[in-house]
């Protein structure tokens, strides 16, 4: 008998960003990394932006790798840190552009803010040199770390997010972002299956508070969530996947791999170093057709 896709355990990782927005390593370095490490599949889940996807697509054909178009959106759920994942939207739908090029303008508006609190923390940064360090990608707070360690205000990325960046911190800024609901129309609409990123490192003081935002989402049409994640525990892993059984969602797992940006993580490798295996891409793509 052929194995049937419940049996399917390549290694995957349904989570990674690129130079389109705020990891350090291109599209096709990504797919390259996925290769070398033997991994069946990725998705490319940027901030904001499809603008990796058809490289790392093509990268992938050539390479053997499969790579699964997506993109990660913030959505307003205060006090929460509430991310969608949507995969395999189709390029040009105009209600995931129109909401993605809104997030991506009110980063225009919030960035130079930023600029301005890190200018009066004696931190002074000009715009030319943040755009630089993004090089034409989305830009996000992990380039303004960069170039505040390059000219060495801080010594590394966490202390550039403790001290400065981080929600809380004196450099702050919020950033509009669209309510759930819209976003996930959006997403719907580009009929990319809507995911819930990291369920348990949004900032939850509860489980009630995580259950609450699922229940509302799940109105709105989701499809799963991500229970497997390198920040999530053995327990809490057990608990997304106790949510997702009791509100019929699929599971899927990604590392938020974004290069040496997050030196603490390896592609395709979960949480307590597990490998992620394929059959949760299997269900997401059936999942796909059912859209
Ligand atoms: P932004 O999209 O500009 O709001 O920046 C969010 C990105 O910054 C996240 O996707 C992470 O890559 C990174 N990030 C957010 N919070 C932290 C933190 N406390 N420490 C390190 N990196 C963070
Ligand atoms: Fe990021
Ligand atoms: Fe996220
Ligand atoms: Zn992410």
């Amino acid at each position: 008998m052929n194995p049937t896709w419940e049996d399917d355990s390549r290694p995957i990782d349904l989570h990674i960003h690129t130079t389109a927005s705020d990891g350090d390593v291109t599209p096709s370095g990504c797919v390259d990394e996925a290769k070398r490490l033997g991994l069946a599949a990725i998705a490319i889940t940027d901030h904001d932006t499809m603008a990796g996807n058809a490289e790392a697509l093509a990268r992938g054909r050539e390479v053997g790798v499969e790579v699964v178009p997506g993109v990660e959106i913030s959505i307003d759920y205060p006090p929460l840190t509430a991310h969608l994942l949507g995969y395999y939207p189709e390029p040009g739908s105009p209600e995931l552009e129109a909401i993605l090029s809104g997030l991506r303008e009110h980063r225009g508006e919030r960035n130079p803010l930023i600029l301005k609190r890190l200018a009066e923390l004696g931190c002074p940064i000009s715009q030319e040199e943040l755009v630089a360090e993004a090089g034409g990608g989305v830009v996000g707070r992990p380039h303004i770390a960069a170039v505040m360690i390059r000219k060495g205000y801080v010594r590394d990325l966490q202390e550039a997010f403790d001290r400065y960046l981080a929600k809380g911190a004196p450099a702050y800024v919020d950033r509009a972002k669209p309510a759930p609901e819209p976003a996930l129309r959006a997403l719907l609409a580009a009929r990319a299956v809507p995911v819930l990123a990291h369920p348990q490192a949004m900032g939850a003081r509860s489980d009630e508070e995580v259950e609450a935002l699922v229940r509302r989402l799940v109105d709105a049409g989701l499809r799963g969530i991500e229970a497997y994640y390198p920040a999530h525990s053995t327990g809490q892993v057990s608990a997304c996947l106790a949510l997702a059984g009791r509100f019929g969602l699929l599971v899927t797992g990604g590392t938020d791999f974004h290069g040496s940006k997050k030196p603490d993580i390896r592609m395709g490798r979960g949480p307590g170093g597990i490998r992620m295996p394929y059959r949760l891409l299997a269900e997401l793509k059936r999942a796909r057709e059912q859209l």
